[in-house]
């Protein structure tokens, strides 16, 4: 193991760590490209720091595993992909006026436009960067969030398609995005296949031909082979979680979670009955007892929604937080048993070591899988297993420190 200590502290005096299993990842990928449907491929979605399981290494893996395409939200994270080397498709959709336009052109990162302001500014960044840029254009089938309404698409389509004529753009993919597909037979998602249809005969009437058409997320590339096309589109799976319990859970898809958070207690000690536990004493210990000190808190990004509910393996039990999650730590009341400090915690991981799942943490928080792992936050150094970088062999350990961001 490297060290994966703060400075100054001795080695293997971590308290905090998220350990990142690459291999985990590359084997999630090909799972997924297994399952897609007709040969269609897989666009990795890396964003939100590859939901916070680190933006670069996510992808290298995602690469790895079989991955065609990266997709990304905004365009900062397609060009520190570019910046980081890869220079295969990439994707970026979540753009806003004055986005950069030119340099994503520039670096061969494709575009995507919800409307005609996108379109135009898009076309002026090309005419100035002399290039052809690469567009998808977005449909909204119903999702009701980004993507151009039916009503409009003719428009969108025609415009396009002048801009194509003048080599301005080339649309090289059409797509849309599920509101419901983690609820499978939800009759939105069958009329959104029909928009969908309805969509891309729109564009091919207009003379359209793209490389990619794209529509499924997770829940999607899981459930519903028919909405695959060219590519489908998954976030939450690659990182071996499951869109939602109702699916089921990730080993029914042979999903493995990526991402394993573990702290070392910084205390343990006994207390009489009746003591109050963390701020606003929501706790109070039933007996004499002992209590061990968790330090990781709301500022790591464990929610403090999961007070007095979030589990947590230690000394080989499952425990619970006593009262209220703090900015920098938590208490665990041990009952009768015994632990020490320096003794580890485990807060989420695989969960076939008898540890918690990050979907348990979401069920004792109100919230999702997706929100607890992307949630855990820049002071949480992440620790790289089985990293496979260029030049390097498989098994070894590299560290991503606290404060460390890899952002251009
Ligand atoms: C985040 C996102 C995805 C991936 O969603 P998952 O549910 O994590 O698979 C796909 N497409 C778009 C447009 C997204 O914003």
């Amino acid at each position: 193991m490297s060290d994966h200590s703060p400075p100054g502290a001795a080695p293997e005096s971590w308290r905090l760590r998220a350990d990142i299993d690459l291999a985990a990842l590359r084997a999630n990928v090909r799972a997924l490209r297994a399952r897609a449907h007709g040969g269609a491929g897989v666009m990795a979605v890396v964003k939100a720091d590859g939901y916070g399981h680190g933006l670069l290494q996510s992808a290298r893996a995602a690469r790895q595993g079989g991955a065609a395409w990266l997709g990304t939200a905004t365009a900062e994270e397609a060009l520190a992909l570019r910046a980081d080397g890869d220079t295969g498709p990439v994707l970026c959709w979540l753009w806003q006026p004055g986005g950069p336009w030119r340099q994503a052109i520039e670096a061969d990162v494709d575009v995507s436009a919800s409307g005609r302001w996108a379109l135009a500014e898009i076309v002026a960044a090309a005419r100035a960067a002399g290039r052809t840029a690469r567009v998808h254009l977005k449909a909204d089938t119903g999702l009701g969030r980004n993507g151009c309404q039916p009503a409009d698409w003719p428009d969108l389509i025609a415009a396009a398609r002048a801009a194509e004529a003048e080599g301005a753009v080339r649309v090289t993919g059409l797509w849309s995005h599920f509101a419901c597909a983690d609820e499978p037979g939800h009759p939105s998602i069958a009329a959104q296949q029909a928009a969908f249809t309805e969509a891309l005969a729109v564009a091919a009437r207009a003379g359209l031909d793209p490389e990619v058409r794209h529509f499924a997320n997770s829940p999607a590339t899981l459930t519903l082979p028919a909405a695959h096309y060219d590519l489908v589109r998954p976030g939450v799976a690659i990182y071996g979680l499951s869109p939602s319990p109702e699916i089921g859970d990730p080993q029914d898809f042979g999903l493995r979670p990526v991402m394993t958070l573990r702290a070392r207690l910084a205390g343990v000690k006994r207390v009489p009955g009746g003591h109050g536990v963390s701020y606003g004493h929501r706790y109070t210990t039933p007996g004499e007892t002992t209590l061990a000190l968790v330090p990781a808190g709301y500022a790591d990004g464990i929610p403090r929604h999961a007070s007095g509910g979030g589990p947590v393996l230690v000394a080989g039990k499952w425990r619970t937080v006593a009262g209220r999650v703090a900015m920098d730590q938590f208490v665990v009341d041990l009952g009768g048993d015994a632990a020490a400090p320096g003794d580890e915690a485990v807060l989420f991981g695989p969960g076939d070591r008898g540890e918690p799942t990050a979907e348990d943490w979401a069920r004792a928080s109100g919230t999702i899988g997706y929100e607890i792992v992307t949630r855990i936050g820049p002071r949480v150094p992440r620790v790289y297993l089985d990293d496979e970088p260029a030049g390097r062999e498989p098994g070894q350990v590299s560290v991503q420190g606290p404060n460390e961001g890899e952002r251009p």
